[in-house]
């Protein structure tokens, strides 16, 4: 956004709270690494330059990247500087921080969609004894008690620190709800080339039937590894996790795992093959049919006939839960009355209804890829657009 600011002459100041990359730098385990490839993380004016197009940045590369472009963009951030609240007082917007307040006509809120982990009720009733801890919590398994360790969630996040825990000799349970599966590799392209090339990922919130349910839609399954490897729940069955349905309650110490888990795989495994159609479809028609590998399915999931319905907590096997169960916004500091009843901003693809107010990096904002770093770009151009029209009264910024 402050380079699409600038680009328009528009006078802005980034505030952070942490230095840039923050999130990365203090809200993410160490070994994860992007599960978008190289040349998908696209900013304005800025991509992938180096030799490894096809590869998955690590967190140190991360932060690199997004220090090298705020260099190169001359953003105007204040870092450390926390944002205590947002409210509106003469006409405009009374941002209050710790190092001063702001005056403001516009204000874009870009505070990211994953600032706490969303952690289920059931969380309450965890005996004492057993460690818990959530995916941003969670850093490397030397934090972990020995022994055995349930992992809450089976998307993106849960089936990575699934894999790292059992690597690591613990025995480990994933408790596997509503979740996407998705190859890493298909007909020998990056399942994200994939969806980029066929416009899938640009898909306009506009566009689909159910935008509510299609921002609630959990990450895909999808690790990046340097083995480019399908980390789905066949892979982690086959390294010896034992999956169990939804974490439904704890009842006198005793786990409940829904009986969902068979449904739960088949409608995963329905939905995979429905965008390996689209894709398979896509490129029928634009004639690379002949240029790729011929299409293929994987293996339907492998579910025991009679997965554990229940697990007694209190017995010692397992020793440590990981809430996996997703990320949300913290919209604490928001003082202007644009707040839904889950404390979720009211918009219109990014359009606050507060004039002058707008969102960035929330899922499926704009287009089904708003959430990730590829998606903030177009979306930026798009609301700057907006932003520049509203500010043509010509109010400008003031720090005191
Ligand atoms: C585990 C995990 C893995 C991910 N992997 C990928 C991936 O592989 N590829 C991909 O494209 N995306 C990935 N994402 C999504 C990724 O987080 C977003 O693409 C990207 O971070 C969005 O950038 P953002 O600037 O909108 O949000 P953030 O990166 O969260 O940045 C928001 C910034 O606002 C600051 N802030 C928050 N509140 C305040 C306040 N009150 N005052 C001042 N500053 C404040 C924060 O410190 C932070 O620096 C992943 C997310 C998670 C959680």
């Amino acid at each position: 956004m402050s380079r699409c600011l600038a680009d328009r002459s528009i006078d802005h100041v980034l505030l952070e709270r942490g230095e840039v990359a923050n999130s990365w730098k203090t809200e993410r385990w160490d070994s994860l690494r992007l599960l978008t490839p190289n040349w998908q993380s696209r900013l304005p004016g800025f991509g992938y330059e180096g030799d490894d197009p096809d590869g998955y940045r690590t967190m140190p590369e991360t932060i690199d990247f997004l220090e090298r472009y705020a260099r190169v963009i001359s953003a105007p951030v204040r870092t450390n500087t926390t944002v205590t609240s947002v409210r509106i007082k003469d006409a405009r917007y009374l941002v209050e921080t710790d190092q001063g307040d702001w005056r403001c006509p516009t204000i874009v809120l870009a505070t990211g969609a994953c600032n706490m982990a969303r952690i289920p009720a059931v969380a309450e009733a965890v005996p004492l004894g057993i460690a818990t801890l959530t995916a941003m919590q969670y850093r490397n398994t030397d934090q972990l008690l020995d022994g055995g360790v349930l992992v809450v969630g089976a998307s993106a996040t849960g089936t990575q620190l699934a894999e790292e825990i059992h690597d690591s000799g613990r025995p480990v349970t994933l408790a596997v709800g509503e979740h996407v599966r998705a190859p890493r590799v298909y007909r020998g392209r990056d399942i994200e080339w994939w969806m980029d090339r066929a416009g899938v990922l640009d898909e306009r919130y506009d566009e689909v039937d159910d935008i509510v349910r299609a921002r609630r839609v959990p990450s895909l399954q999808l690790a990046g590894s340097p083995e480019r490897a399908t980390l789905d729940l066949n892979a982690l069955t086959a390294r010896g996790v034992t999956l169990v349905g939804r974490f439904a309650g704890i009842n006198d110490g005793k786990a409940q795992f829904s009986g969902s888990l068979r449904n739960q795989c088949a409608m995963s495994d329905l939905k995979m093959n429905r965008l390996l159609d689209t894709i398979d479809e896509w490129a029928r028609r634009i004639g690379i049919d002949g240029e790729v590998e011929a299409p293929h399915r994987l293996d339907p999931t492998e579910v025991d006939d009679s997965p554990p319905l229940g697990m007694d907590l209190t017995s010692g096997a397992i020793k440590t839960i990981i809430w996996a169960t997703g990320y949300r916004p913290d919209f604490s500091w928001l003082e202007v009355p644009v707040l839904d009843r889950k404390g979720q901003v009211r918009h219109d693809g990014g359009v606050v209804e507060s004039p002058g107010m707008y969102l960035l990096g929330m899922q499926f904002l704009r287009r089904r890829k708003s959430a990730l770093i590829d998606g903030a770009g177009d979306d930026a151009r798009d609301l700057s657009e907006h932003l520049a029209a509203h500010l043509n009264g010509g109010v400008t910024a003031s720090h005191s």
